[in-house]
């Protein structure tokens, strides 16, 4: 089923989970192990985020070095089948420009189709680990509405191959990605807006929200989403602090601020222990707030924190 016939029949707001695929040598179970808590929440969809690969110096025998390709954390599409197969819920697979020509993009579209996978959240991708800033492959998409309107097309039955005459169509829901405290490399809120207004003319359904720490900042993005006349869902994203360290790692890694009551109830924390207190009632303070404001859905990175997740959930749902 897709998001939006989730939310479209929602009596209220709905609950769903980010996960990462585990780390390359890990089984499935590892999955299992970590969603089977949260499943008594009944999760409306199981969103699996897609890492792409990264170049590595390896020592040779001889002391020279090669370089090689690694891909930490794959089995993105692989993990939303078995989701959907062990679970019976939807999973919805990010899928992103950086790594991918668009050609292997097509099939890999073709390969959730068939899958029967129905959604997929539609993202740019971060700039590789060597890189400094993102570079798209040489055949590849430079920017997620550019893989969006690859969807579109497949949606259409457009495929690469302008000989292919009544291929079939596709009919994925396709979500974006949304920053209230503007993507970094946007030089100001009002410009990051119009882009993400250009993806949902595209043909974009719904928003995902970046984690924030602050409600207001969430609500004032969507006012001023709407202002622009963006009416699709803006579903917001939600993740728990649960070490000291994450003061600095979360700002630096994703380019949103902590605002100072938490931080400074965080820093008074004498173990980590006592942070994930803080943390898990911060959270369940956001989530109160925003089910009581009538978000669709309460969309929480779970990032190897199920027990946060679900000491947070089980106090509102
Ligand atoms: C909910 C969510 C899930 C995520 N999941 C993953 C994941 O699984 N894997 C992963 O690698 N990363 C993931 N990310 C991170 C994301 O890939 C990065 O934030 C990336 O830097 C931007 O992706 P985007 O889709 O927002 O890009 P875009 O929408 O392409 O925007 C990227 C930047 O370019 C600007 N821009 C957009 N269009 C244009 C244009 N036409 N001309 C000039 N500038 C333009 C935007 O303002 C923005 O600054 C996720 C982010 C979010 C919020």
């Amino acid at each position: 089923m897709k998001v939006t016939e989730h939310l479209q029949q929602a009596k209220g707001t709905l609950i769903s989970f980010e996960i990462l695929p585990p780390l390359k040598g890990k089984t499935i179970n590892s999955i299992y192990d970590h969603l089977d808590p949260l499943m008594e929440f009944k999760p409306s969809f199981i969103n699996v985020t897609y890492h792409r690969a990264e170049h590595i110096f390896k020592k040779k025998a001889d002391s020279s070095f090669e370089k090689v390709e690694i891909r930490k954390r794959p089995g993105t599409v692989g993990i939303c089948a078995a989701i959907m197969n062990h679970y019976k819920i939807d999973a919805v697979p990010h899928l992103i420009c950086g790594g991918f020509t668009i050609r292997e993009t097509e099939d890999a579209l073709i390969d959730l189709y068939f899958l029967g996978i129905d959604n997929v959240l539609v993202l740019r991708g971060d700039a590789a680990k060597n890189e400094t800033s993102f570079e798209p492959e040489p055949e590849g998409h430079r920017y997620a509405i550019d893989l969006l309107k690859q969807t579109v097309n497949l949606n259409n039955g457009i495929y690469l191959e302008d000989d292919i005459r009544n291929g079939f169509r596709t009919n994925f829901c396709m979500g974006v990605a949304g920053y209230p405290e503007k993507h970094f490399e946007s030089p100001n809120l009002a410009t990051d807006l119009r882009y993400v207004k250009a993806k949902v003319d595209a043909g974009a359904e719904y928003i995902v929200t970046q984690m924030f720490f602050d409600n207001q900042k969430y609500f004032d993005f969507v006012k001023n989403c709407r202002d622009i006349g963006i009416t699709i869902p803006i579903i917001p994203g939600l993740k728990p602090i649960s070490s000291k360290k994450q003061l600095s790692v979360i700002p630096r890694t994703f380019n949103v601020d902590i605002p100072t009551d938490l931080s400074n109830e965080i820093l008074q924390c004498k173990t980590d222990e006592d942070v994930e207190l803080v943390g898990t009632e911060w959270l369940k303070q956001q989530s109160i707030e925003l089910k009581e404001a009538g978000v669709p859905i309460l969309h929480y990175y779970t990032l190897g924190k199920p027990r946060i997740i679900q000491n947070v959930v089980k106090e509102i749902v």
